[in-house]
This record gives structure tokens, sequence and C-alpha cells, in this order.
């Protein structure tokens, strides 16, 4: 191995990956007194949560919006205890309305409070009110014991406290729709209430119903976006760990390898062969990704069993920059819209990750520029709209593998045709007010957040993978630690409060 002159550094924690978890453990570390040297293979720092500037807009990646932001909520807790909470702040999205669900014979706006969406849908649905009062109980059950689960939790825990636990124990292996069949809804009340965690990118047929009573008992109790933006939030934890003694962080420096010796990590080596030594390893990229840099004969068997999962759907990200359009005037506001082109979800993945791409297809789209805001996020008179549709790594993967050009061709053409779909159902007009513009593919994910496969979750998140079994923070090295959403769950909130977990039990300090 190549020794560097950083060989001589020495530090308590190295971190490697500035996403949200890799930024909050870390900034916690720093805060702490604790020597901290945190990498990013990215020129910016965020992970999916990073903000690029383009033509005089500053476009966030791939947080729309967030939970558990509000007074004494997790995030608010875990900026207190950095002395944060007066510089980074979120505001609340309307609670009357922040997602917004369009289909077939379906236009529905989803607001914060059970009882109150229990009113109206009961209205809507009339007969199934009964069936819906069920539903919004087994939701905020499971939300709750899902929230009071410990950091490395397992089957184990949970059976050693059946009473705390027992949504938990009875709905592990269940997905959505399994609920939706027993309580025997019809299609349109499945959309709307599927729609309500549209953002995990799995059919009722496939999603987990924890995952999914996670999402929605959060936004339930508030949807929150920056006050001034994500690059704001995320520059600020970064800050935090630069401005402690003794630590330092390092943009555009991608970790090549880990050193382990005696079951425990070492060091770290960069891509330009400098090493910097660590008493403690913190991973925040993929967990999988690990066995790169370690080097896979060092696991032992049935750890990696546990790394063997598959990779969840990826995603087409359009980020436009307008002109002289007020997007208020078609309808738009501070919601998501979730737009569908059939009633039937399972159908609508169904034809977005076949073979081809879809002439109508399934997108959710917000304007960054309609929340509240502090930021400039666009010049003086432009607005920002960006969309995201679900699709497979390997469509573009393999266009590129045979050709740039059929790649570059393919990227535009999705684009174009989600961009048809929202200029004749939503805004008229709108390509005439596009000043710029910027399209992800799944192969964008890997090279600026080095997501496998482009994914967007880690793992799918179908019982499958997320259960009582899941991967955790633990790693086979005493000394290194996972955090970020593949050991734990995916959303700026819950990778926060898996950071604040881990954290805690790493020092013995309090941050809850
Ligand atoms: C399309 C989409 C929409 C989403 N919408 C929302 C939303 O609205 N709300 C929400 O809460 N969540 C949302 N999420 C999920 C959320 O963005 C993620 O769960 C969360 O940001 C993951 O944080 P993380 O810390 O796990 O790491 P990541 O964001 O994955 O960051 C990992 C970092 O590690 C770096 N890295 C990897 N390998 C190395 C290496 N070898 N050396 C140095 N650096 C390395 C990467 O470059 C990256 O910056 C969305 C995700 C996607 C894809």
């Amino acid at each position: 191995m190549t020794l560097g002159n950083s060989a001589t550094e020495h530090y308590d924690y190295a971190v490697v990956g500035m996403g949200i978890g890799g930024l909050a453990l870390g900034a916690l570390l720093a805060n702490a007194g604790k020597r901290v040297i945190i990498f990013e293979q990215h020129y910016l720092p965020g992970g999916y949560g990073h903000t690029f500037a383009q033509g005089g807009f500053a476009f966030c990646a791939e947080l729309h919006y967030v939970w558990d932001c509000g007074p004494g909520e997790r995030v608010t807790k875990m900026l207190e205890k950095l002395g944060l909470d007066k510089e980074v702040t979120f505001r609340r999205l309307d609670p009357d309305g922040f997602d917004r669900i369009i289909g077939p014979g379906v236009d529905y706006t989803i607001g914060s409070g059970f009882d109150r969406e229990l009113e109206r849908l009961g209205g809507l649905f009339p007969g199934h009110e009964p069936g819906l009062r069920k539903y919004y109980g087994t939701i905020d059950a499971i939300h709750r014991q899902m929230y009071d689960l410990p950091i490395g939790f397992s089957w184990r825990t949970v059976l050693a406290h059946p009473s705390r636990y027992p949504h938990l124990l009875l709905y592990a292996t269940w997905t959505l729709e399994r609920l939706f069949d027993k309580l025997g809804f019809p299609a349109e009340l499945r959309l709307i209430l599927a729609g309500q965690s549209a953002i995990f990118f799995m059919p009722p047929r496939d999603l987990s119903l924890l995952v999914h009573a996670g999402g929605v008992g959060s936004y339930n109790q508030g949807a929150y976006y920056p006050s001034r933006s994500y690059r704001h939030v995320m520059r600020a934890l970064l800050n935090k760990v630069r401005e402690q003694p003794g630590c330092r962080s390092m943009l555009s420096t991608e970790i090549t390898g880990i050193h382990v010796e005696n079951g425990r990590a070492r060091s770290v080596t960069t891509i330009r062969g400098e090493t910097f030594n660590a008493d403690n390893v913190l991973f925040d990229a993929d967990a999988q990704l690990s066995l790169d840099l370690i080097g896979r004969r060092n696991f032992p068997k049935a750890f990696l069993r546990k790394l063997d999962y598959d990779y969840g759907p990826s995603v087409v990200s359009i980020y436009l920059g307008l002109r002289d359009i007020d997007l208020r005037r078609h309808g738009l506001g501070e919601q998501n819209i979730f737009w569908h082109p059939k009633v039937d979800l399972n159908e609508v993945y169904d034809d977005q990750l076949g073979d081809t791409f879809p002439d109508y297809p399934f997108f959710f789209c917000n304007s960054p520029t309609l929340r509240p805001h502090d930021a400039v996020l666009a010049p003086e008179g432009c607005s920002q709209l960006i969309m995201v549709a679900p699709c497979t790594y390997d469509s573009f993967a393999e266009l590129r593998s045979k050709s740039e050009d059929a790649y570059q061709t393919a990227k535009q053409q999705f684009a174009d045709r989600v961009i048809a779909v929202v200029e004749s159902e939503l805004v008229p007009g709108l390509s005439g007010h596009i000043v710029e513009q910027a399209v992800g593919t799944p192969l964008t994910n890997y090279f600026y957040v080095r997501a496998p496969k482009g994914n967007c979750y880690s793992s799918p998140l179908d019982p499958r993978h997320v259960n009582l079994r899941r991967l955790n923070y633990k790693s086979p090295f005493a000394n290194l630690h996972f955090v970020g959403a593949s050991s734990s769950l995916p959303g700026f909130a819950t990778v926060i409060h898996f950071a604040c977990m881990l954290y805690e039990k790493l020092t013995g300090d309090r941050v809850y």
C-alpha cells in the first residue's frame, strides 16, 4: 500500500461520503470534540441532497420535501445539538395540501391530519369509512412503532417486546396491496392512498407496508422544505466539521481503499494515493461498495449474504429553468404533483419499468420556486420545474454500452416525453418558456452519487428487503460502521435519525 505524507495524520473518525448521513454524523462527532476527516468523491457535498448550479439556477438534485423538521422533532433536535437551529430552518408546506394525486378520474390533494383525511375520503368513497378508519389506525400504529425501534434492531428486539411492537410483528411481511385487498378498497381509493408514498417508486403489489406507513405517517405530521436551500443545509453541516480544531474535509476525493487488519479498519486511501489513519471508519456510501474498498476476501461468508441485496428502481430527473411564466396560473403551488396515466398503479409500474420507454410516463413534479424560501433559486423573472420519472438502469446502461449517441438520444427522448405530458396535461405552452434544462439518468446517479445501478433508495423497498433482518450499522469490522440509507432506511430525516442514534451509541452523549 502506498503511504502519502498524510499517513502521519491521525483521526478519531474517517467518514466516507458526504451524503446527509455522513454529514450529520461527521458534524455531531466534530462538535463533540472528535477529530474527524470526511471525504466526498463529488465536488459538491450532500450526496442526493447536493445542489448544482446551471445558468443562474440552483437545482437540488433529489430532495423534494422532508419530514421531522418541526419544533421538537428529530431533525430539529440534531440542529439544536449542533447549535445550528437558528441558522438552518425549514418551512412547513401547506398542511391543507402538499401532495396532489392525478390519474384518470382522480384529482385529489392530500393534507395533514388522518382524521381530516378520513372525513374527506370517507365522503368521497361512501361505504369505505370503516375500512379507512382501520387503514389509518394501522398506518399510525406501524409508524409509531417503527420510530420506537432502537438502532441495530432485529427480530430479537421485537420478539423480546411483543406488546411494544405488535404491529411490526403482524405486518412485517405485508405489502401495501395486501392491506388494500383486506380492506376491499376500490381502484381510485388505492391510487390516492398509494400516491401518498409514490415517492418510494414501488407499486402497491411490491411496496412494504412498513415503508409506506413510515412515509405516510411522517408526512402526516408535517412536510417541510428548507427556508433557504438544501445547499445551505449541507454547507452548514460541512462547515461544522471544517471549523472544529483537528478536523478536515476533502471534496473531489474518492476513497479507493479501506485497509483492515485483525478485524479492524486501520486507514483509508484516496484516489490520489494518500492514506489517512483513523481509529474508526464510518461508511456513508452504499454498503455494497465496501466490498470493493475493503476486498471481498476480508468479509466473513455470513456477512457477504447480508450485502447481497438487489437495487430498487432508478429515475430520470428533469430540471427545467423557466422564464416569463407564472406556474400558479396553471394550478401549481407548493405541492408535489404525482401524475398517473392509469388508475392501476401496478400496471403503471409494469409499463414504466418494462423493456421500452412508455409514451405517457408516470412522473411527479414540483416547483421549488413556488415554495416559500429565502435563497436565490432562479434568476429574476424565472422559476424552476423539476420532474422525476422512475425507469430501469439496464435500459440506459445497455444503450450507452453500444453507443454514446444512442444513449444521449434516448435520454432526451425520455425527457421530451415527460415534458410533453406536462405540457398537455398541466402547463400548456411550457416548452416555449424553457431557458435551461438538465437531464439525469441512472448513469448520472452513479456518476455523481455513486448509487449502484442508479438506485434511489438502495435496495427495493419490498418486504424481502425491508424487514427485521435488514442490514444495520454493524459491519464485521469492530470499528467500521455503516451510516446512510442502505443500512437504515432512506429519506433525509430517516437517515439523520439513524445517524443521531449511531452518534449516541458511539459517544454515550445524547441528541434526543
Ligand atoms: C429521485 C429521488 C427522490 C428522492 N426524494 C426524496 C424526498 O423528497 N425526501 C427525502 O427525504 N428523501 C428523498 N430521497 C431519498 C434521499 O435523497 C436519500 O435517502 C438520502 O439523501 C440518502 O443519504 P445517504 O447519506 O444515505 O447518502 P447518499 O446521498 O447516497 O450519499 C452518499 C455519498 O457518498 C459518496 N461516495 C460514495 N462512494 C464514495 C467513495 N468511495 N469515496 C468518497 N465518497 C463516496 C457519494 O458521492 C455520495 O455523495 C430521494 C431520492 C431519490 C433518488
